[in-house]
């Protein structure tokens, strides 16, 4: 019997980073032939064209936009987008013996919680950019059976936690080792995209949000041209592959720092698909090719190409990663596979990757806790930044490409598909096959909650009698719901959007909730529907899987 794996994620057939990977790791797991693979793609609709080039089952997580019915369910609760109204249903039709989740806490912690959670073995490899990591997160990550994680940092932070999370190893993400190639001959490349030869150009592709510190990057840029030999400093530039609009104001910024003349952006025409690298012309810009209005900075809806960005990486010296943290930072991986020696930030994932592409770590200057999470991010030192880049720039060009070269064989070494998917069948291979008389086709797991509430429990004795009595899951008692819902009684208020759920109080967004009051009542009818849950699931389950 092949064992049946089901990936959970955005759809692997989509252009995010979750989907490739899910693509690149899925595809090769099917070329071995060893399992039953599945995978329910939440961006995508069950209808999908897509999922017939699929060799695995799909299973779509978009409601029918005609039936107002399935889209008033599907918008009741966030955590739906992420696939969790789908998740028991899907499993009924694919009775997985493995789970696998390489999202965020916040979009995966349904899956241990569902009824049929005893069922199947849960890998989570949720992304770790940053310490401390908020105790609520760690709880999720101790119920799965298996971690794995995006970097050997992620790792050691996760091992820190006691022991009781069960890391396993590390699967970082690859990279497409034959798009990104260095350029055969750098001059005429950078002569095709009207860049001098001896141009010296710092480049980064980031995106244009909060953690990226693009306001840092300006500044230590200008700073960089001051303290730089006239002779280098007059041939330097910063290149910023990057989004305008969007979140930083990347023209007062060059204005503000005077380098509106040394910055580069990359603009994509709508009209005639024309790319090029342009100074700063605003947020809409005549086409070079085409003479068009038409010329924008490309975006997350208006990207450009893989090969295209390749392109891009080859017209760069060095790399610059400059953001407050990362939970792995696939640029880096790209660039250095075109041979373009990195600087990271030496801080969260950054610290480990720049070490095993061999480039140049940026100290930390000072770290800050951020609001809501918790979690430390980095300020990194922009002198020590400009001190390496520039050593760099007056390396030899022999000890520069030796750089470049070391850049290119950590990513072959460090940074291959093969050797990742490697990773998750080794995994999967090493899961024990259970009986299905103790997972699928087991007895019914009902409980009747009780009605009768004893009056005389207040506060955590309270929470205890209700967990079993009511929701009949004494396996909560120790758990973190137990504890919030405690503290929660005790306040006499709750955070408001997510208690229904019995989740994390931590939202994606980093939002500050409203509270609404919380008392007995409230626990008593969300244990109530947590039991109604588990008993309209598993009623389903021995009707359809166990009966006939
Ligand atoms: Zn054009």
């Amino acid at each position: 019997m092949k064992k049946k794996v089901l990936f959970v994620g955005e759809a692997s057939f989509l252009k995010t980073g979750y989907s490739t990977y899910h693509l690149e790791i899925m595809s090769r797991l099917a070329a071995t032939n060893k399992y039953e693979l599945a995978e329910l793609g939440c961006f995508a609709d069950r209808n999908a064209p897509e999922q017939h080039q699929l060799p695995w089952k799909f299973f779509g997580n978009l409601p029918n936009k005609d039936n107002p019915d399935e889209v008033n369910l599907y918008n009741a609760q966030e955590v739906n987008s992420f696939g969790a109204w789908k998740f028991e249903e899907t499993l009924l039709q694919f009775p997985a013996d493995v789970v696998i989740d390489i999202r965020d806490e916040w979009m995966c912690n349904f899956e241990t919680k569902s009824p049929f959670r005893k069922n199947y073995h849960l890998i989570l490899m949720p992304t770790v950019d940053a310490t401390p990591q908020n105790p609520q997160w760690l709880y999720t990550f101790m119920q799965a059976d298996s971690v794995l994680n995006y970097s050997d940092w992620g790792k050691a932070v996760l091992d820190k936690a006691g022991g009781l999370i069960k890391t396993v190893g590390t699967a970082s993400p690859g990279t497409d080792l034959k798009t990104f190639v260095p350029a055969q001959n750098k001059a005429k490349h950078r002569q095709s995209w009207g860049i001098a030869n001896d141009a010296f150009i710092i480049g980064t592709v980031m995106r244009n949000q909060t953690r990226k510190l693009y306001p840092d990057l300006i500044k230590t840029f200008a700073e960089f041209l001051k303290q730089a030999p006239k002779e280098l400093a007059e041939r330097s530039y910063l290149y910023m592959h990057t989004s305008y609009p969007d979140w930083w104001d990347l023209p007062a910024l060059i204005i503000e720092h005077e380098v509106s003349h040394r910055c580069l952006f990359t603009y994509k025409c709508k009209t005639c698909n024309m790319v090029a690298a342009s100074l700063f012309q605003d947020g809409r810009a005549a086409c070079q090719r085409c003479q068009r209005n038409d010329a924008m900075l490309p975006n997350t809806h208006f990207g450009i190409e893989r090969h295209e960005v390749a392109q891009i990486y080859n017209l760069f010296d060095v790399y610059v990663q400059y953001s407050n943290s990362e939970g792995f930072g696939i640029p880096i991986v790209e660039a250095a596979s075109c041979g373009i020696p990195v600087f990271c930030v030496d801080y969260s994932a950054m610290s480990d990757v720049v070490r095993k592409l061999r480039g140049y770590p940026i100290a930390v200057s000072s770290m800050t806790k951020e609001p809501n999470s918790g979690c430390e991010r980095a300020l990194p030192s922009s002198q020590d930044l400009i001190d390496k880049l520039l050593k760099h720039a007056q390396l030899p060009e022999t000890w520069r490409n030796k750089k470049g070269f070391e850049a290119r064989k950590g990513v072959e070494n460090y940074y291959d598909w093969n050797k990742t998917a490697k990773v998750w069948e080794n995994l999967i291979d090493s899961v024990p096959t259970k009986d299905k008389s103790v997972t699928w086709t087991s007895p019914a797991d009902i409980h009747t909650p009780v009605r009768d509430v004893p009056a005389y429990l207040e506060g955590e004795q309270f929470v205890q009698w209700a967990l079993i009595n009511v929701a009949g899951r004494p396996d909560l008692c120790n758990s973190y719901i137990a504890m919030r819902l405690i503290r929660d009684l005790q306040w006499g208020s709750t955070v408001e959007s997510t208690v229904d759920r019995l989740d994390s109080e931590l939202s994606s967004q980093g939002v500050r909730d409203r509270r609404k009051n919380f008392g007995k009542e409230d626990i008593l009818r969300l244990l109530k529907a947590l039991c109604d849950h588990r008993n309209f699931w598993e009623t389903q389950r021995v009707e359809r899987l166990v009966s006939h």
